[in-house]
This record gives structure tokens, sequence and C-alpha cells, in this order.
């Protein structure tokens, strides 16, 4: 879908979407959106919420359920107003939350299985000043903060006010957790919008004079249904009436927005390498990218500590307290690091790669404050603050600080949160190919806490982010056990727009809905759990009894 061109963003103002074309990096629309200044909007526009990672396409982002760390928006799936699909007959068709409530709560997260996203709406907000706060907290003040939380959305279902926009680093070696908040202008509670514009300065995509003033509304007017097409260069700035078209603010803007988007949106396709030249004008064709060297640096267990600490000053550069505007206050990875990722996302890039396993496991709110109890024990074996040893064995597991993040309950029948807000963990395994240490077992044991310890999974099933690592053996990952009645919903709407398999992958042990008779308990709204004969109890090749201890993944 990135390869097509030319990619579109198209803006509407007067309902607050945008449509973008599958293909677009959400860095790119994020981008361009900051950039999109108007009236209403003198400091363009944003996402609600994004996650840190923004180089994925946008369709990805939606298929898997994207997120970052908003209670209040949630995950990018839980942003979409409509999507464009293909579908397995062939034909193209528009689903939106209005027409087909029940099938785009299957299409919120369809992890690719129900058609090809050509096109998605996302809702979009203005752009307001935030402030980014940094906090740190030693492991016994973590786990009181996580208890209280667990404790009191038990009680009565309140979720603690500072989980929102809240996203926490642990610096397993160091004994300390880098709490990043970040407080928005446009908040409900004034406390938090007015500290929200402390030390605010524009950026330089604002409608602001030098002295910081805004000034008047109009001066700089991107029509409400501009749209960015790049090879008919549709962008039309239009100054306001009696200025001169060719002023300097509107002629500068037209040319950022006409560059941005041939430079970013719509680069030239970047041909495989063994490509012909003819095939180039019809898109790129992939090829299977060769296993590059993996760096030693990252793979050897002595060098976890001094890494560990890179990441920790890495935190503490980009996480910083500061007031600037969203897409350029929430953190996000550098595009700089984006060369050390895998080949296998980025074949352009011919530096040695950096080779690691993502995982992010999310635990019911519920767990969350058992659950970490358990992890602080597994790693610091009763030493929560380090008093006692200066390396412990368990830090070894560990190259990067694994992240912290919340979101709230959505209504995506395959969204991680269909059945209540949860707390998400994100772990990195670097792997050891060159160092003749090919397992790392110390990252393990905490693995196996997270996806397997009573502690962890007495609320619900820890459930593995759909667009990343971990996933356990064939025959091992039961869609019924992991998202219950849901599981069958997401059949139904399957057996409805892909009756033939087509979107069927390489995974059929888990796409599974085996002895389930779906054509006498599918109806519109989903899977009818209540008539007889109609139990979400999907047979499979290997019972759990009959499958490794957790966390039973093969190393790839
Ligand atoms: C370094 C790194 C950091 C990450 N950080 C985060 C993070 O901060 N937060 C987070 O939530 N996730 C994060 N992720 C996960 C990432 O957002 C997902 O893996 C995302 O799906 C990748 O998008 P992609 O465009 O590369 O899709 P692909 O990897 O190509 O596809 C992923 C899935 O989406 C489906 N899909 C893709 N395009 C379409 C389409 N057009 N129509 C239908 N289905 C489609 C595919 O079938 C597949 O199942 C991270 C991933 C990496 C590699």
């Amino acid at each position: 879908m990135s390869t097509i061109r030319p990619l579109n963003i198209s803006v509407n103002e007067s309902d607050q979407s945008v449509w973008v074309d599958a293909g677009v990096k959400t860095i790119d629309l994020l981008t361009f959106l900051r950039h999109h200044v108007t009236p209403k909007a003198p400091a363009g526009y944003t996402l609600a919420a994004f996650p840190w990672f923004v180089y994925q396409s946008v369709a990805g982002a939606v298929a898997t359920g994207t997120h970052g760390s908003s209670m209040e928006h949630n995950s990018m799936s839980n942003q979409v107003l409509a999507l464009d699909v293909i579908l397995a007959n062939g034909t193209r068709r528009t689903f939106t939350n209005k027409t087909d409530p029940f099938l785009m709560r299957a299409f919120r997260v369809s992890v690719g299985k129900l058609g090809i996203l050509a096109r998605v709406q996302f809702c979009i907000v203005p752009e307001v000043p935030v402030r980014r706060v940094l906090k740190v907290y030693t492991p016994t003040e973590l786990l009181a903060l996580m208890k209280d939380a667990s404790a009191s959305y038990v009680a009565n279902g309140s979720i603690p006010h500072w989980m929102n926009e809240t996203q926490i680093f642990w610096v397993v070696q160091k004994n300390q957790f880098l709490a990043v908040s970040f407080l928005r202008a446009d908040s409900a509670d004034p406390s938090e919008a007015a500290a929200a514009l402390q030390n605010y300065r524009p950026d330089n995509t604002t409608v602001f004079s030098k002295k910081g003033d805004l000034l008047a509304l109009g001066e700089l007017i991107i029509p409400a249904d501009a749209h960015a097409n790049v090879s008919s260069g549709q962008i039309v700035i239009t100054p306001p009436e009696g200025s001169a078209a060719d002023a300097e603010p509107y002629v500068r803007a037209q040319r950022w927005l006409d560059g941005f988007l041939s430079r970013e949106v719509n680069p030239a396709v970047p041909a495989a390498k063994n490509d012909s030249e003819s095939a180039r004008t019809v898109g790129a064709r992939w090829v299977l990218p060769k296993p590059k060297a993996a760096s030693v640096f990252y793979g050897a267990s002595n060098m976890a500590e001094g890494l560990n600490e890179v990441s920790r000053l890495g935190i503490q550069t980009v996480a910083g307290n500061l007031t600037a505007e969203p897409a350029a206050i929430y953190i996000h990875q550098p595009r700089a690091t984006l060369s050390q990722l895998q080949t296998v996302l980025y074949d352009q890039y011919e530096l040695q790669t950096v080779l690691y396993d993502q995982y992010e496991v999310s635990i019911p709110l519920s767990a969350m404050g058992s659950c970490w109890a358990k992890l602080l024990d597994v790693v610091y074996q009763g030493d929560l603050e380090g008093t006692n040893s200066i390396i412990r064995p368990l830090d070894k597991g560990f190259r990067t600080a694994p992240l912290i993040r919340f979101i709230n309950k959505e209504d995506g029948l395959l969204s991680h949160t269909g059945d209540g807000p949860r707390m998400y963990l994100n772990i990195e395994d670097y792997l050891f190919y060159n160092t003749g240490r090919k397992t790392n077992p110390e990252f393990k044991k905490v693995m196996a806490a997270l996806t397997a310890d009573p502690a962890c999974t007495s609320q619900g099933p820890p459930r593995l982010h759909w667009g990343k690592a971990g996933w356990p053996d064939p025959g091992c990952w039961h869609g019924d056990a992991m998202f219950g009645d849901n599981w069958c919903h997401f059949g139904c709407a399957v057996q409805q727009l892909d009756p033939t398999g087509k979107f069927a992958d390489s995974a059929p042990d888990r796409w599974t809905w085996q002895g389930v008779d779906l054509d006498k308990c599918c109806g519109a709204e989903g899977f009818k759990a209540g008539v007889e004969g109609c139990a979400c109890k999907v047979q499979h090749a290997r019972s759990m009894e009959q499958c490794g201890a957790a966390p039973f993944y093969t190393y790839r």
C-alpha cells in the first residue's frame, strides 16, 4: 500500500476528520496535520493520541490496535470513523461507525483478516499546548501507585487521574521508574489546562507573530476541503480577501506543503534491489531480505549495564519538562534510530543492525498491582531499592527500559481492552546470534511471570500486542480463551466478508473457529451466544496442557 502513488491526505475541517491513504506513514500524517493551519486551528491539527513508534503505515497501525498512552482517546484504532476496504470478492466498500456498527467493531483491529484497508478516516483535533512533566519513582513508590490504582478500579471502577496521558519507563538496573505525563491545554480540568500553558512558545507551524502574539485569524488559510494530492498539486493556500496572493506567508506555506508531500508522503518508490527498470514504474516488489549480522554490541550480556544507561540518558533527553505542541512534545522515536532496525522493515539501510524481539503484554487494570508486586520480586528478589547488590542476575535480561502505558476500554472485538482498561508493558529481548548465547534466560523469567503467573493472570488473560513478537507455538494460542465471545463475533465477520479464506494466513491453527457452527450461530449483530448449540468453544489441535510451560514461544 505504501508504494501506491499518489498517496493522499484530505482534511475536512467541518467535521474535524481526515481521510488518509492506507500506505501513508503515521509520522507523515502527523507532520502534514501540524502544518494544516487554519483560523479554527491556528497551531494546526493532530491525532488526539498516537504511539511512540510513528514509522508504520496508518493501516498497519489501525489493523493491530497500535497505541500510545491515552485513557481518553485510546489507540489509533479507536480514533477511526470510517474505512475504505478492498474486500475478498474484489469490490471496494466504505464502512462507517454509523452504517456498519457491528462490522466496524470487527474492523477496528482486523489484523489483515477482513480485507485490505485502502483509506482510513480518523477524527482530528486542533493542536494545543501540552506540558510534559518528568517524575522519578522508586520501585516501592511505583508499586504503591499501581496497587492503589488496581484497588480503586476494583472497588468502584474509578481510574486515577494520573494514569491518563502518562507513560512510565522502567530503568531496571537503576531501580528507577521515569514517569512522563502530558498536561493538555484542552483538558476539562482547569488547573491542568493552566499548567499546560506554562512557558509555552508556539512552534514554527503556528500562525504567530515573532513576538509570540497570535496573528489575526484568517491571515493564513488552507481551505477546509484542501486536498493533498501531490501529483495534481491540489493544495491551494488562499490568502484572505484583500491580501496580495503573492504575500510572503502564503507563498511560504504553499511551498512548504508542496515540498512536504512530494518529499515525505509521495517520495519516489524505492526499487527492490533485483527489480527491473520496467517494474519500478508500477511500484517496488517485495523481496525477502537477507539476514544481516547482529550487532555484538547489543547482544553481549556484559554490555547490559552500559546499554541500559544509554537508554536512561536517551529517555531523559526526550522526556524532560517542556511545553510545546502535541506533534513536538509527545515522545516519538527519532528518525535517526530507524537505521538500527532490522532490514526486514527498512531494507534501504545497510548499517549493522540491532536484532531484537519486541513484546508488549497487556494486563487488566484490576491485576496491575499484584502483577507488579510479582515482577519486582522476580527482578529485584526482595531488594527493591537496590541497597544490597550492585548487579542482580536478571539485570542481564534488559538492554532498554521496558515501557508501561495505559489504555481504556474500547469497542473493537479484538482490541485488548474490549473487556476493560489495561496496563501494557513493552519489553525487548535482544538476540545473541553472534555471541554464542542463543537464549536470554533472564528475560524469559520476566516474560514467564507476565504471561503465566497467577499474580498477572488472575483477572483475565494477558494479551500479546497484535503487531509485535511473542506468539506461542502452533496450537498453543487459543482465541476463544483470549477474547471470549468476541473471538466468535470476529469469526462471524470473517465468515461474512471472506467466506473463501482469501485472507487466511500462515497461522491457521490460531485463526480458527473449528467446531463452532458459524452458519447457524452468526447473525447481523455477530455471534448469537444465547442460542442453543452456540457456545464459543473452539476445537484446537493442542490443549494448553500439551503446550510447554510459559512463555511457550519458540525463538526464531
Ligand atoms: C520498532 C517498533 C516500535 C513499535 N512501537 C509501537 C508503539 O509504540 N505502540 C504500538 O502500539 N505499537 C508499536 N509497534 C507495533 C506497530 O505499530 C505494528 O506492528 C504495526 O502494525 C506496523 O505497521 P506496518 O505498516 O509495518 O504493518 P505490517 O507489519 O505490514 O502489518 C501488520 C499487520 O497489519 C495488517 N495490515 C497492514 N496493512 C494493512 C492494510 N492496508 N489492510 C489490512 N491490514 C493491514 C497486516 O496484515 C498485519 O497483520 C512498534 C513496532 C516496531 C517495529
